[in-house]
């Protein structure tokens, strides 16, 4: 394929992605990566349109466009980059960074000519700014999917081979005179660096998919009031860990919380008080459990907690930490000075349950027990007996 057909598929693939990367922008204007890579990608196909006339306009003109607008991609990918990683990105240093690029191409380009200089220092350029986003990239993360890691791994990529280029320039000992005629550097400038600009758009793409899916997820397993899973996240997941416990013979405990007189607080304070002291509860027991615990919200305020690796007394040790601090907790507005209490029951897995309903009926029952007893307590239910329960609760408020 000669160099002008690989120039035309590189201006058509570039400028698909970059519309589709627009479009995402578009649709969901939260996306600010996408419309950066978007952008990027279509200077950097606008770059090789102009390539095109190479030849037909003065090499001048075509440097003087060409350069400023790749510099600007580039710059583009590392605001991309820390916008991705949730952070501001540090625009007078990107700004300081075009130009400290631009001036001197252009005092080689117009007032003592020399192209192998020229290439250095635009090379150079890009070598650096590449190596700063795939280092903020992998550095500061999230990593919320494997497209991150591979997107980071793209720009460091383009940092190598751009690297090659000026490895190749020093070499040569940087001729005056383009080097495009060399196999191999046209290889990497027609058709690897193109490659992986297009690798790191389709790694936005689907970064960006892979998010949305992930909200979605969200959206139907979540709990929009306390953001802990609701009954179907929580069945869904408990009911996996249930079965990895009984394979492994690894011990599973739960634990259930409901808080005490609840319809009171509504009645008396209204719904929002409720609201609060929902909220409140559940940061508390988010706050006492590991990444690990399945933590859900499967009644109005009743939350249960699935604890793997975990046996009935460390259970019943993390619900009476829950209990204390939420007799302790401190709250706003018309609950300001009130103390709420919850009350808890405990079980742990037995060998015979299929499935996690069996568990969650006996920490009920537990729970009911604790109600029962006075409330503002935890009761761990009979390992052997479901029916049968023992108080280990300190005392009944
Ligand atoms: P007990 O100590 O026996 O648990 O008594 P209780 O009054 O807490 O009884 P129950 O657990 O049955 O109370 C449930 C109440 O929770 C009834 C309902 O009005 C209230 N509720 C359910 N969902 C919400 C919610 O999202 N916000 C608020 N504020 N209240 C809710
Ligand atoms: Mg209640
Ligand atoms: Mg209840």
């Amino acid at each position: 394929m000669g160099a002008s057909h690989l120039i035309s598929l590189n201006i058509a693939v570039l400028g698909f992605i970059g519309a589709v990367l627009f479009v995402l922008w578009n649709h969901d204007k939260r996306q600010k990566t996408a419309l950066y890579w978007a952008v990027a990608l279509t200077l950097v196909a606008i770059h090789w349109v102009v390539n095109l006339y190479r030849g037909e306009w003065s090499d001048t003109l075509v440097v003087l466009l060409n350069n400023p607008l790749v510099s600007l991609a580039v710059s583009l990918t590392v605001c991309a980059t820390y916008i991705r990683v949730d952070r501001q990105p540090p625009w007078a240093l990107l700004a300081i960074g075009w130009f400290a690029t631009i001036l001197p191409l252009c005092w080689y380009q117009l007032v003592t000519p020399h192209t192998g200089v020229r290439i250095l220092i635009v090379s150079t350029s890009y070598v650096l700014h590449f190596v700063w986003a795939g280092f903020i990239s992998l550095r500061y993360g999230p990593h919320r999917h494997n497209a991150d890691i591979l997107m980071s791994l793209c720009l460091v990529a383009l940092a190598f081979l751009c690297a090659m280029r000026v490895g190749f320039l020093i070499h040569a000992g940087i001729p005056n005179a383009l080097d495009h005629r060399d196999p191999f550097v046209a290889s990497i400038i027609l058709v690897a660096i193109p490659s992986v600009f297009v690798g790191c758009g389709l790694f936005v793409v689907l970064a960006i998919g892979l998010d949305l899916m992930e909200e979605l997820r969200n959206v139907a397993e979540r709990d929009p009031l306390t953001n802990t899973l609701n009954r179907r996240g929580f069945m869904a997941r408990a009911n996996q860990e249930l079965q990895r416990a009984q394979r492994h013979k690894r011990p599973l405990a739960m634990i259930a919380g409901d808080l005490d007189f609840f319809k009171q607080v509504n009645d008396r304070f209204g719904h929002a008080a409720g609201d609060q002291a929902i909220v409140t509860f559940a940061d508390i027991l988010q706050a006492a459990c590991r990444e690990i615990d399945i933590v859900g919200r499967l009644g109005g305020e009743e939350f249960f907690v699935l604890l793997p690796d975990t046996e009935d007394g460390q259970a019943h040790d993390i619900a009476e930490r829950v209990r204390t601090l939420y007799e302790g907790a401190k709250f706003d507005d018309a609950l300001i000075n009130h103390t709420l209490t919850a009350s808890f029951g405990v079980a742990e897995m037995r060998t015979s349950d299929q499935e996690v309903g069996q568990l969650l009926s006996r920490a009920d029952k537990a729970l009911y027990q604790a109600k029962e007893n006075g409330r503002n307590q935890v009761i761990v239910a009979n390992k052997t007996q479901p029916e049968m329960v023992t108080n280990k609760s300190l005392s009944v408020a």
